[in-house]
Parts: C-alpha cells; structure tokens; sequence
C-alpha cells in the first residue's frame, strides 16, 4: 500500500486534553493509522493542560508553536496562544461558551494551514474533526485555492456530533477574513448566522461521520439539526465509518487504575471491583444487588431527559447506581436531590475523573447508556469489553453495537420504555448462567481500530481520487 500523508486537525486529543469522545478518537485512529504504514502528523491547540502535562513531554518549537510526539513517530504540534488557549477549560465554563470561540478557532485553522506550510508538510489529505477544524476546508477552497502548496492537497471532514455547529452572529464574519459571498444559503450562513459546521460540509471533498447508523440519520430532520438539506445534496460524498477502541487504554486485563485486574477467563475477579467501587462510593457493599453505572456529559443528549424524569421510580428498584459525570446545571440538581433522599441507592461524581471512570467500567454490573441520539458513543463499547451489560436506546452507534445477545435495548425514547427496560435487566441478572452469557459475548466482541482505520485509508483513497 502506498503512504499517504495525513494531517489530523482536531480541538482535542488524548492524552494531551480531553472533554468527550473526540479526544478518544483522534488520539488513537493516529496511532492506528500509523501502524499501517501511513505518515501521519497532527495539529492542536496548546491549551494550559497540554503545558501542564508531565507526559509525553511538550516543547516549545518556535514561537507560537509547541511539539511533542505520540506513538513511534508521530509528530504533534500544538498551536499557542497565550490569550486564546492558556485557559482552564477547552470551549468555555459552567455559565456558557467562551465568547469569543470565533476568534480562537478561526486563528487556529489559518495558523494550522500556515504551520504546514513553514514544515513544508505537503499533505494528501488534511483530515478535520468537528466545527472546531472545519474552517480549514473553507479557506482552502477560499483563501488558498491558488496556492501551488496546497493544489493536491485534499480534506475529510468527520462530524462526531451534528448537535455542535459552531454558530455565530452574523457581526461577526468579517473576524474569519472571507469574502462576503460565501454568507449566503448554500454555504456559510444559517437563518442570518454564521455556521462553520455547514461551510465544512460544503467545502470538504469528502464527509463522513461515526457510525453507519448516524450517516443515514443526519440525513433526516429528525436528527440533522437543519443540516438534513445540506448534507443531502452531498449524500453522495457522506460515508460513515464506526470509531474504535482504544485497548491498550480500555482493557481489564491490564488496566491499572481498576482495582484488580481480569479477563474472559476470570471473570469472577470483576466483582473485587464492584466491592472496592461501592466502598468508594458509600453504598451498601452487596454482590446481590445489580449495580448501574453512568459515566457521560451530564446532557438531554445522553437521555438525561427521560432519565431524570424516571429517575425517582428507578431509585425505588432493587438496585444502586454510580453516576459521574458533569453538565447541565439543571441535571446536576435534579440527581443532588436524588442522593438527598435515596443515599443508599444512588452515588453521584459531578466532575471529570477518568480513574473514576476506569472503575465504573469495570465494577458496574450494567452500563446506563439512554441517549436521544449518540453519533458512535464509546461508553458502551467500554462497558462491553469489561464486561458490564450496556442498556441503550437504539440509536446511531448504540443500535450498531449494542443489541439483546449482548445488552438491552429500547426502540421508543421514553421514561416508560426506559423504566421497564431497567426492570427486564433486573430480572436477567437474577439469572447468572443467562447473565454470564451476555457477558462474555460482550467481552469477547472486538471494536479495536485496525479494522476502521483500514476503512480511513480507503476513504483517503477516495478523497485523493476526486
Ligand atoms: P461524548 O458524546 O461525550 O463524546 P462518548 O461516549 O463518545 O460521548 O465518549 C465519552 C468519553 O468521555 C468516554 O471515554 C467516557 O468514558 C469519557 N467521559 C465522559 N464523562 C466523563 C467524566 N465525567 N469523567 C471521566 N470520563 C468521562
């Protein structure tokens, strides 16, 4: 196979800084892709957690530019920005975004495009995830649409969450330095603003999103958020490609932030985890009682909606559930009342802790996944390799891993559906011979990268064809 040369551009990556999935995905399909023989080179912001970092190392190249490098050779160069990026959180804080988003991530891309230029990087492919990259197709198309540099230079743009457009004032266009007459219907503006995520779909040569489900529903108004018309006109160009998991970080066998390590074959370890996990998180320590676990962005997205609406008849079952997570303020109270009046029942992390979370994964009996929609999620994924049951609402990613000869599923977004899909686990765990079945076909299901970065390449492929 020839190599083909891929910038990955991308607001956030393990290990250097992570809210979300994003940062699972574009720290390890480098890495996979590299391990197929491809040069693969990434670009992100120097936010104040990637100089904090102790490891890997991060230097300072030059001014406004900081490197470090992940796996056996690839290079990862941070953009800096003292003002734009040397903040505590990545998009904006508890009271909303940051205001001006806009000028952060529009310096972002032009440098990213100059960057490539100074290192004299000629890519075949610039691969740009989310709102937050996707300017980089436009000025290409744009402002370098005849620069000799980039003439075969092609771009991917991955959508890992239509609900984040990156929408602006219309004032305040003339921050990206474009021409007026890309603010119009077909491309840039949306109902009077300014919509990055649409000029990414335009623009890109090729499209594509995290599951094969999400594609086709994207295309739907019930699940495109506007986008539905844009993306349909492209239909042609959009593909959808399931995410991977990382096992070298997601892994019971050798995972060392659980409490005990175990696989397939000793299965019976796990339940060392669900003790230690419910000392930890003072619940009453019993084998007996089905433990629920939920690690996610506390959002209606995540079925919070129904969740909170059912959460007081679930609190009545016989079970406890572990949740970790932050959000929505408005979820945060609902659940702090929860542990009010059941604190034998429910244990509630309203922070990011990804040690938590590791012995979530693996000390929680079932995997609390409802969300509305969910372009791949990784969460069940997770909870599949360790061996916890994830309950999900069918939807994007969730309907392409999760189905009843490994999990739960409801096909009707509502706190009823969700509620007795809650009660049937119940009675399943009751049953440890159907239980361990369920189990182990989870466990021994394989989500690794190899097989989707394969799938990348091909798209690449394609994109260098057009
Ligand atoms: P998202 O839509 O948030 O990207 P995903 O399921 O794709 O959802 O990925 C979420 C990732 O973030 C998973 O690796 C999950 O374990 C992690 N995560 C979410 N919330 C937290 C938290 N509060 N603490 C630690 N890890 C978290």
């Amino acid at each position: 196979m020839k190599t083909i040369n891929v910038v990955q551009v991308a607001s956030e990556m393990v290990p250097f800084a992570k809210t979300g999935g994003l940062a699972d995905v574009c720290g390890a399909l480098p890495l996979a892709l590299e391990k197929l023989g491809q040069d693969v080179i990434i670009v992100m912001p120097g936010y104040k957690a990637v100089h904090n970092l102790k490891q890997p190392a991060v230097k300072r190249l030059n001014e406004g530019i900081s490197i470090s490098r992940i796996g056996k050779n690839i290079n990862v160069y941070f953009i800096d920005n003292d003002e734009y990026f040397n903040r505590d959180s990545l998009y904006g804080e508890k009271t909303g975004d940051y205001k001006d988003n806009l000028d952060r991530f529009s310096y972002f891309c032009r440098k990213a495009l100059e960057l490539l230029k100074e290192l004299g990087f000629k890519a075949d492919i610039i691969h740009c995830h989310d709102w937050q990259s996707a300017l980089i197709p436009i000025y290409l198309k744009t402002l370098y649409a005849e620069d000799d540099f980039y003439k075969d230079t092609k771009t991917i743009f991955t959508i890992h969450n239509i609900g984040y457009q990156g929408l602006f004032p219309k004032a305040e266009f003339p921050k990206l330095g474009l021409s007026w007459n890309v603010f119009n219907m077909e491309m840039l503006e949306y109902f009077d603003k300014i919509n990055i995520l649409k000029g990414g779909i335009v623009f890109s040569d090729l499209i594509n999103t995290v599951s094969e489900t999400y594609s086709k529903e994207i295309q739907t108004s019930q699940f495109g958020f506007g986008m539905e018309g844009v993306l349909n006109k492209r239909r042609d160009s959009v593909f959808g490609i399931i995410n991977g998991l990382d096992y070298s970080i997601w892994d019971p066998s050798r995972d060392k932030k659980i409490f005990q390590t175990y696989s397939f074959k000793n299965i019976k370890d796990k339940y060392a985890n669900k003790d230690q996990l419910q000392q930890i998180s003072k619940l009453p320590v019993k084998r007996t009682v089905p433990l629920l676990g939920i690690v996610s962005r506390l959002a209606e997205q995540k079925g919070f909606d129904i969740l909170s609406e059912g959460i007081d008849a679930i609190c009545k079952m016989d079970l406890q559930l572990i949740i970790l997570g932050t959000g929505d303020l408005k979820y945060h109270q609902i659940l702090e009342q929860m542990v009010k009046k059941y604190p034998k029942v429910i244990s509630l992390s309203l922070k990011f802790d990804d040690t938590l979370a590791h012995r979530i994964y693996a000390g929680a009996d079932i995997f609390l996944m409802p969300s509305k929609y969910e372009p791949c999620g990784l969460g069940q994924m997770i909870s599949l390799r360790y061996g916890t049951l994830p309950l999900v609402f069918k939807t994007g990613g969730l309907a392409d891993t999760v189905n009843e000869k490994n999990g739960f599923v409801f096909d009707k977004y509502s706190k009823d559906e969700l509620i007795k899909t809650i009660k049937k686990a119940i009675k399943v765990y009751k049953d440890k011979i159907q239980w361990n079945e369920l189990m182990l076909r989870g466990m021994k299901l394989n989500f690794s990268w190899a097989e989707s970065a394969k799938k990348y390449i091909e798209l690449y492929e394609r994109a260098k064809g057009k």
